[in-house]
């Protein structure tokens, strides 16, 4: 089969043939029909994630799609044929934090898929068996790229960090870009009044197709966010973006009981804490890292029923991935991206 290869971290992705490897017992074959093309691969691509020589050549691609086609001897036969979407943390499976549902927790960490394994830029890929989620077989492949990262994620800032619900007045920084699209409809179906943050008018003029009111943020200092809803300053603000003003004015921003959801991992950066304000205003500075394998299958259900749309800005062949690449990271990609196997393998 083709595909594409990191064969030096941060350096061009390589379109060449790769041979097929069998699954050992643990793991299953994937026929992969979509993968979703986001700024995480680009980190990954990059060496951001992981840069160990040894780990190269590498088959990047995280949030892949496909049909499984061979497991494992010992493994489970009745994945064979189901259609999947890969978990992305290499989480254990039995350490106490895997056992009790949080596996980006997970003790024993092995890795990322598409990083420390390969993933979903070429058209087959081995993966654990563990790393397969089964998801209902109505959900489009293309669509269904959103799943494991771009909705997944939002499902745990949601319900497991912030705990939104009725009543929260949630802002969502950059509220255009792959997790952004799908973070506000999260926390305007799970009941948030939702303003989303972004800085290009087709990325508001997309949050705002899906009902929710979009602000241009190019400058902070000037953004009053006790103006951007009638019922007082924001409950919940989540940053996507974690610029050191970004980040301030998250905290600074928000009213009593509030809880500023960090998401970002730049190095080096920081932001000035009054603990006199978190105290008297009891406000929560709460980290959220990726999503547990039950809220991955939640955003399946969510995609599915139509709960949550997939905010997909384009789909491409392997042809054009490069290009998508260019765009992604020029900012201009509203939403998440998706290399689709199917239509042009
Ligand atoms: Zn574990």
């Amino acid at each position: 089969m083709k595909g594409f290869r990191i064969h030096s971290w941060g350096s061009q992705l390589q379109w060449e043939e790769i041979e097929e490897t069998q699954p050992g017992p643990g793991e299953v074959a994937v026929d992969v029909e979509a993968c979703g093309v986001g700024l995480t691969v680009l980190n990954c691509i990059r060496g951001d994630l992981g840069n160990a020589p040894e780990l190269l050549p590498r088959v990047p691609g995280h949030e892949i799609v496909g049909r499984v086609t061979e497991v494992g001897e010992g493994d489970d036969a009745g994945l064979i044929g189901r259609r999947v979407v890969a978990y992305f943390y290499l989480s254990c499976g039995h350490c106490p934090e895997c056992t009790a549902g949080d596996e980006p927790l997970c003790r024993n960490l092995a890795g990322l898929v598409g990083v420390n394994t390969d993933g979903g830029y070429a058209p087959r890929v081995v993966l654990p068996a563990r790393n397969v989620i089964t998801v209902p077989d109505t959900l489009d492949p293309v669509a269904a790229t959103v799943v494991p990262d771009a909705v997944a994620t939002p499902v745990h800032v949601s319900r497991s960090r912030a705990k939104i619900g009725p009543g929260d007045r949630v802002v969502v920084i950059g509220a255009g870009g792959g997790v952004g699209a799908h973070m506000v409809q999260v926390a305007a179906w799970d009941g948030a009044e939702v303003v989303g943050l972004d800085l290009s008018e087709p990325k508001l003029a997309r949050i705002a197709e899906l009902g929710v009111r979009g602000v241009r943020s190019d400058d902070f200092s000037a953004l009053d966010s006790a103006g951007l809803f009638d019922g007082g300053p924001p409950t919940v603000v989540v940053d996507l973006v974690g610029t050191t003003a970004s980040l301030s004015w998250s905290l600074d921003g928000l009213g009593a009981r509030g809880r500023m959801i960090v998401l970002t991992t730049f190095r080096d950066r920081t932001v000035e804490m009054d603990p006199r304000r978190l105290v008297f205003g009891e406000v929560s500075v709460v980290g959220s890292r990726y999503a547990s394998k039950r809220q991955v299958a939640e955003g399946a259900d969510l995609v599915a029923s139509g709960a949550i749309r997939p905010v997909i800005g384009e789909v491409v062949g392997p042809g054009q991935l490069l290009d998508l690449h260019a765009r992604l990271e020029a900012g201009t990609l509203v939403g998440r991206g998706a290399l689709d196997w199917t239509k042009h393998a």
